[in-house]
């Protein structure tokens, strides 16, 4: 059974406090993964404000469990407070990481601007939003970025179309079952694709009856299908905060089932372009998700 992790961090908390607990334990327990960091502003505040509603929102952050999961400064940066940046604030940490065998790619510039306004970018602000992206990977790495991971796994044709122009060695921008080559209007992409085939820990404990973080670790191992490449998507902000635990015993369940973890640079380059599936990219719904995401088609 083959795993790749892929830790999303959306946040300048979440690259703070949860990528260097993430990264000790995996490096305890022997496992490679992949981060994938936005690389602009921390305009995280922008969208738990709006997933809350604006009618009354400083009250409903009292009753609900936002301030718990994300922390006061996360939920006011990009509103009453500036910004944070989030790959800038750490480059000597995204540096260790990547001397420390981790594989880090690039999970947009502005995280909320291309989750909530993909579709409204115009060319010119689409082609902006990547090459600031990538000149900041230049600045931290002195090199360009080898993988790009689509914030809130949404992309669109123009996106799509730009990002395969860039020379990268795969995305990871979908949801879906395997490997393939996205098509757009018709023609094959070259980059490919490696969708994330689990469903996400937020998605999960919304639907599932899982008490505790054992019985999150199993749900996550009947999961997993043994012949195929599992991708399974975690979040710094949240796998590295609030549910370390949870995502240590999973870790630590497969590696004794004998699962073998490999970073997804390490996958691809396993990967025949020529000989990959070729698949649209459709919109679809979730379920515990709400709102679209770009799902593998058939
Ligand atoms: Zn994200």
């Amino acid at each position: 059974m083959r795993i790749a992790l892929k830790i999303d961090v959306d946040t300048h908390e979440g690259l703070k406090t949860g990528v260097p607990a993430m990264a000790a334990m995996l490096r305890r327990e022997g496992v490679s993964a992949s981060f994938f960091v936005a690389m602009g502003p921390d305009n995280s505040g922008k969208a738990i404000r709006r997933a809350i509603t604006n009618r009354g929102f400083l009250s409903k952050m009292f009753r609900t469990r936002a301030v718990s999961m994300y922390g006061w400064r996360t939920i006011v940066s990009g509103t009453l407070l500036k910004a944070r940046p989030v790959a800038m604030a750490f480059p000597g940490l995204l540096r260790d990481l990547a001397a420390a065998g981790f594989e880090v790619g690039v999970h947009g510039y502005d995280h909320v601007r291309w989750q909530d306004r993909l579709d409204q970018l115009a060319e010119p602000e689409m082609q902006q939003e990547i090459a600031d992206a990538f000149e900041v990977h230049r600045a931290i790495f002195a090199e360009p970025p080898r993988a790009w991971a689509a914030p809130g796994w949404r992309i669109n044709g123009l996106a799509m179309r730009l990002l395969d122009r860039a020379g990268l060695l795969y995305r990871s921008d979908t949801r879906g079952i395997a490997p393939f080559r996205p098509q757009v209007d018709g023609e094959p992409l070259s980059t490919p694709e490696i969708p994330t085939t689990l469903p996400t820990l937020d998605e999960v404990l919304g639907r599932e009856k899982l008490p505790d973080a054992a019985s999150v670790a199993r749900f996550y191992q009947r999961q997993m299908n043994p012949g195929a490449l599992n991708v399974h998507t975690v979040h710094a902000e949240t796998e590295g905060i609030g549910q370390l635990e949870s995502f240590t015993l999973l870790v630590r369940g497969l590696r004794e089932a004998g699962a073998q973890f490999l970073r997804m640079d390490q996958a691809a380059m396993q990967l025949d372009r020529e000989s990959l599936p070729v698949c649209p990219v459709v919109r679809g719904l979730l379920p515990g998700r709400s709102g679209w995401v770009a799902i593998q088609g058939a």
